[in-house]
């Protein structure tokens, strides 16, 4: 399962990509270039522009019909295999996938101190290097994520 987002869904793709989720994301891209990588990736196409997403020749673009990365996400929901994510998440950067650090002090001079001594673990990015600890995008994320889904299933 894999995306491509347009140009307005930055936080969406960065969202995406923290619970493990491969999107591809520019900010400058032209429309033709993402009709292209969808077709050729076998990515889907998620788009705010009703135009794009009406294009001939993509498989099953998705129209992402708010503005706001909640609501966004909950359009999305019946969609997301997590069993297919990436089970450390991917860095909401590069896009690639996150490894354990396998010597914890590996990660001493990537993050603060405080941090290097309360957390027992770290992931880092396989591509760029940035290292991640549990609350690195805070634990609003999570619970904002685990909240929008249980809340979905209990309609
Ligand atoms: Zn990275």
């Amino acid at each position: 399962m894999k995306f491509i987002a347009d140009a307005m869904l930055g936080r969406l793709a960065r969202w995406l990509r923290l619970l493990g989720f491969d999107v591809l994301y520019c900010r400058d891209i032209e429309d033709r270039e993402l009709m292209r990588i969808s077709r050729a990736e076998g990515r889907t196409l998620l788009t705010r522009d009703t135009r794009l997403a009406r294009s001939k020749g993509l498989e099953a673009p998705v129209l992402i019909r708010s503005d706001d990365v909640r609501e966004q996400l909950l359009q999305l929901a019946d969609r997301l295999d997590f069993a297919a994510a990436a089970p450390r998440g991917r860095c909401d950067v590069c896009n690639s996938a996150l490894e354990e650090v396998a010597e914890r002090e590996q990660a001493r001079d990537s993050v603060p101190e405080h941090i290097y001594r309360t957390c027992p673990a770290f992931t880092r990015c396989a591509s760029c290097g940035r290292v991640y600890w549990p609350g690195t995008h805070s634990r609003s994320f999570r619970q904002t994520v685990a909240g929008l889904l249980r809340g979905r299933r209990e309609d």
